[in-house]
């Protein structure tokens, strides 16, 4: 993940770190070669350029020219600022409602929506959560199926859905259920298209207003590179996102996604996807991130 990307930082890094003195030629020179590497590793050009002017302009001050080792002290900004630009913290999972908590994850169909799905109950049953998982995608044959024998697999229950019925009366039904039972929270997968229609928003719009979910996760694929950041903006606009999944980052992904998410939508990146195995999620650091794009 983010191979080229590091690579080329490093080489950057390793100039900067040779110099004895800095000027602002020197830098200027840095910074264009950080900004071919992070539009290569497909970063948003906004993102970019926004990033580059914040780094140069704290690179070239006074603190830094005069520091004395400034190749260092510049390398110091760049992780700072690449921290700063994925969201400076890790964002928890918010649980904090009545039970039962509703987490409602949105996404295109392939995103790794119901993977995700029971990753997220995987963990939770971890922290002896009681857990209920449920799916209204009847469009994808099989999706339901899918859930059912993850959940399974999981020894997390699921709820009995299935492709017959419409996707309001499973959420309304999901939610009885877990009301009766007791559950602490459910999952509620959603059906995804290939692309964004207006017959998918207005569907997961109205499950959002039934469920009321204090999660709604936005679940997208690292390898779609800028098109992950553009369709992030498009759910953003139509529901309340509170955090996005990127998943897929252990494949070819060159992971620009991960650096423009939150600068994009304003939303913190909460967890990443880092195998098909469902214990392949882990909580997103961004200093973490940083370190490791940075070598
Ligand atoms: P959905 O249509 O959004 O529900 O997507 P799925 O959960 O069915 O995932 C689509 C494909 O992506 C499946 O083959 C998953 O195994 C795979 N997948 C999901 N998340 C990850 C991940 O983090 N890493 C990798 N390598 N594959 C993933």
């Amino acid at each position: 993940m983010l191979e080229n990307l590091s690579g080329r930082l490093q080489q950057v890094i390793k100039t900067l770190r040779g110099q004895a003195r800095l000027t602002e030629d020197n830098i200027s020179d840095a910074m264009r070669e950080v900004r071919m590497a992070l539009l290569e590793a497909d970063v948003a050009l906004p993102v970019v350029k926004d990033f580059i002017a914040q780094v140069k302009e704290r690179a070239q001050g006074r603190e830094v020219l005069q520091s004395l080792s400034p190749g260092q002290a510049v390398i110091q900004v760049v992780h700072e600022e690449l921290t700063r630009l994925m969201g400076e913290q890790n964002s928890e999972l918010n649980l904090a409602a009545v039970p039962p908590a509703i987490v409602l994850m949105a996404g295109l169909q392939g995103s790794g929506k119901t993977t995700t799905s029971a990753k997220l109950a995987r963990l939770l049953k971890g922290q002896k959560k009681k857990v209920l998982l449920a799916s209204a995608d009847v469009y994808r044959p099989a999706a339901i199926e899918q859930l059912k024998t993850l959940a399974a697999s999981l020894e997390v229950d699921c709820f009995d859905s299935n492709a017959t019925q419409k996707p309001l009366d499973i959420a309304a039904a999901t939610l009885d259920y877990a009301r009766r039972h007791y559950y602490d929270v459910v999952i509620f997968d959603t059906a995804g298209r290939l692309g964004i229609d207006e017959a998918m928003m207005a569907e997961i719009s109205k499950l959002h207003t039934l469920l009321k979910p204090i999660e709604t996760l936005f679940v997208v694929d690292a390898m779609q590179g800028q098109d992950a950041v553009n369709t992030a903006r498009a759910f953003g606009e139509t529901l309340p996102l509170t955090g996005v999944v990127l998943t897929k980052l252990d494949g070819d992904a060159r992971g620009g996604a991960a650096l423009s998410v939150r600068h994009i939508t304003g939303k913190p990146i909460k967890f990443i996807g880092v195998s098909e195995k469902v214990d392949g999620l882990e909580p997103f650091h961004p200093e973490r991130m940083a370190s490791r794009v940075l070598g």
